[in-house]
């Protein structure tokens, strides 16, 4: 029974190493992992594997300080952890639920993500401003971030959004036109929410699981009309980064393990600066204080 064990956490061990060495950038020309029922690979190749991995990994990381350096960052990213195995468990935050929340099974609203981590999670609203140099930014920073889209602003460039996509973006929905929500009927909310999951499930091929209401405001109404087309989270944010400052919802004016970060698809038109310069501020910020951004899909 003992060695049975102790053989299995072996096995587990081995696994989860050839995961993270996989967790890396793409192309870094790390093998694919055996198939656990496949005949041990001889010592000699086992060598030359770790070398590779050695080495792709050494690659990655002076990729990444080369990023760091032409975006004029301060500091280079910290690198998240992987992917949680067991995934929290997200709960409406105290204070937020409508009446019978959990009850009547209504996405949960929450603001923060449970973990001990130090990890916060990027996500960007709405869609005025289309910067290539913003996909580029975050591409060779690779920095993980969700968006959040309301079909007035990104429907002259779909295709801007569809690149954001094929660089492992979700796409996610804020209404077609941004409407206060609370004041309409239920019909006229299902309209705006159902409406944008079609949107984006024809534009961009898939049809999402995460909504978020304009301004953070919502009623029972507009949950139960997000669910109907699909809805299974509301996420709302704890910190909001503007290009010249950042807003916090606790008294505490900080920044908390599993915060989610609220900014917006803006440009000098909007604010003083451009969208590379918000991600600047951002990440300044937070790798100072020794947070990394990870992916929020992977959490929910
Ligand atoms: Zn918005």
């Amino acid at each position: 029974m003992v060695s049975v064990s102790i053989r299995g956490g072996l096995v587990l061990l081995a696994v989860a190493a050839l995961v993270s060495g996989c967790a890396g950038p793409a192309g870094t020309g790390v093998r694919p992992q055996q198939p656990l029922n496949a005949p041990p690979a001889p010592a000699a190749d086992l060598q030359a594997d770790k070398t590779r991995i050695r080495a792709a990994r050494l690659r990655a990381e002076q990729t990444r300080i080369s990023a760091a350096r032409r975006w004029g960052l301060k500091k280079v990213p910290l690198t998240a952890p992987p992917a949680p195995a067991v995934k929290p468990r997200i709960t409406t935050r105290h204070g937020f639920e409508v009446d019978g929340h959990r009850e009547k099974g209504l996405p949960p609203v929450f603001t923060t993500v449970p973990t001990e981590q130090k990890i916060v999670f990027l996500t960007i609203d709405d869609g005025a401003e289309k910067d290539p140099a913003f996909l580029r930014m975050m591409s060779e920073l690779k920095i993980p971030y969700t968006a959040f889209l309301s079909d007035y602003l990104v429907k002259d460039d779909y295709g801007y959004f569809a690149r954001m996509r094929d660089r492992g973006v979700v796409l996610n929905n804020h209404t077609l036109h941004h409407p206060y929500l609370p004041a309409l009927s239920y019909a006229r909310q299902q309209r705006e929410i159902c409406g944008m999951q079609d949107v984006i499930e024809k534009r961009f091929g898939a049809r999402p699981t995460l909504f978020r209401p304009p301004y953070g405001n919502y009623n029972e109404d507009t949950l139960r009309a997000a669910r109907s087309c699909g809805i299974k989270y509301a996420p709302l944010w704890n910190e909001e980064v503007f290009v010249d400052h950042w807003e916090y919802r606790e008294w505490d004016q900080d920044i908390h393990p599993g915060d989610i970060v609220l900014s917006h698809f803006r440009g000098r038109k909007d604010w003083k600066g451009t969208m590379p310069d918000m991600v600047r501020r951002f990440l300044n910020r937070i790798t100072a204080e020794g947070y990394a951004v990870a992916r929020l899909e992977d959490y929910l």
